[in-house]
């Protein structure tokens, strides 16, 4: 399988050729495909159906006693608690259940500290001169989208596919007492699909920070979202640290928007006592106390691990054709020259393709042709995708079909955009 670059000019000319009438073709089809975004497809909305007859009309009273219609327990209900700590890997009394998005648990982490300052803090993040933020990449556009709203300059890091560039990390930690935060998705990352390795994870835990309120936001997202029959478990971050005397260092989210409701599931925030009781504190002064009811409903469908791995393992069944449904695409048509490369992430809900310079030009294509694609750039700090090469395959959303549809546009137009990408650095090198 040679790579483009290797193809003599008559052969590139050729495959040129072939492109821009198979995409002509495809474009002729009218398809209307909308592959932007990672949302759970009808059929696993389904499967979960059932809570919206929960907890049920006379059912309102947690184990514990509590009454889930009235007003209280900042930190969530206990059964919640305890069953989303285990899964985290957190004691459940430093762990709290609280709203619908991890993301929301994220921000007012980051609004706190800014306004505030952290329990380690010399001064509030918004009094300390110019902060920072480590920023895995490829990675997920909401972390950066939210660091960049509140001023955070952001730094780049390279993600591999054991984890982010450690030496990189270590040597920028170490150094400038401005880094205040690093965004980490351990497990099945967004969008590349990588998993942090114990290695990585204990580094990450002992590296020696210059600013002492470093935090390492730890975001789960896809913690039991296995895409093939080994599920895969990571080092536990909060222990490590614990362990390496950096007890505050890790903030942990997770939540059930891709195991029940994107928007109506449940968010969990685990930490060292020290900073939830902080945590605690200032969302006590946000709200009054989280959806009870929505807890309770949760814990009444899916009271335990098993119930919640048989719900993975139907959504797997749902998801995995349609990620193999890419793969096969992408081989047929981008294996051999090697037009590009991509991901085959063993959990998740993404698939990062590399089309070297020429991404932009791809998702352009793509979209004239009728599949909408992350825009590029979005995996990126500012935007900006410095080889302009990565672009974010979406599969969950779509059927089978669909998603074959998708990705035989997708690669057509590759296939477009890098031949005629290198016809053009040939024009020029003469
Ligand atoms: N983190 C990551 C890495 C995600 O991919 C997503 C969903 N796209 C979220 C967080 C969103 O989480 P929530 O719905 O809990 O705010």
């Amino acid at each position: 399988m040679g790579a483009l670059t290797e193809l003599d000019d008559r052969a590139i000319d050729a495959l040129h050729e072939q492109a821009a009438i198979s995409y002509g073709t495809f474009k002729k089809r009218e398809v209307r495909l909308n592959m932007a975004r990672g949302k759970p497809a009808l059929g696993q909305l389904d499967l979960v159906e059932r809570l919206l007859d929960l907890p049920g009309r006379g059912n309102h009273v947690a184990h514990d006693g509590t009454d889930c219609r009235n007003y209280g327990g900042m930190e969530g209900l206990a059964e919640a608690r305890a069953l989303y700590a285990r899964l985290i890997g957190a004691r459940p009394e430093n762990t709290m259940v609280g709203g619908n998005s991890s993301l929301a648990l994220m921000h007012d982490n980051i609004v706190y500290s800014m306004l505030k300052g952290n329990p380690s803090s010399p001064l509030p993040w918004n009094r300390a001169g110019r902060i920072r933020f480590l920023c895995p990449t490829p990675g997920y556009d909401y972390h950066f989208n939210m660091t960049e709203e509140y001023g955070i300059q952001m730094i780049s890091v390279p993600l591999g596919e054991d984890g982010p560039d450690m030496d990189r990390v270590e040597a920028l930690v170490a150094e400038d007492a401005a880094i205040k935060g690093m965004w980490c998705v351990p497990k099945y990352s967004n969008p590349t699909g990588a998993v942090y390795s114990d290695a990585v994870i204990e580094r990450l835990a002992r590296m020696p920070a210059a600013a002492p309120d470093f935090r390492i936001f730890w975001d789960n997202a896809y913690i039991m979202h296995h895409l093939t029959e080994e599920r895969i478990e990571t080092a536990n971050l909060l222990t490590a640290c614990e362990r390496a005397g950096n007890p505050d260092r890790a903030l942990m989210f997770m939540s059930t928007s891709k195991i029940t409701f994107p928007g109506a599931g449940l968010a969990v925030f685990a930490s060292s006592e020290t900073n939830m009781r902080w945590f605690l504190a200032s969302a006590s002064r946000r709200s009054i106390g989280p959806d009870k009811i929505n807890q309770l409903r949760h814990m009444c469908a899916l009271p335990d691990e098993s119930a919640l791995y048989a719900l993975m393992d139907q959504y797997r069944a749902i998801i995995a054709p349609k990620f193999d449904a890419v793969y096969g695409t992408f081989d047929r048509l981008l294996g051999d020259p090697r037009v590009a490369t991509w991901t085959r992430p063993k959990g998740g809900y993404f698939i990062s393709l590399y089309a070297d310079g020429c991404a932009r030009r791809t998702v352009e294509l793509a979209g004239e042709a009728g599949i909408a694609l992350t825009p590029t750039g979005a995996a990126f700090p500012y935007r900006n995708d410095p080889d302009d090469r990565h672009i974010r395959v979406a599969p969950t959303t779509l059927s089978a079909d669909e998603v074959g549809l998708a990705a035989e546009g997708i690669a057509l137009a590759v296939r477009l955009a890098a031949s005629e990408r290198e016809k053009a650095r040939r024009s020029l090198r003469v």
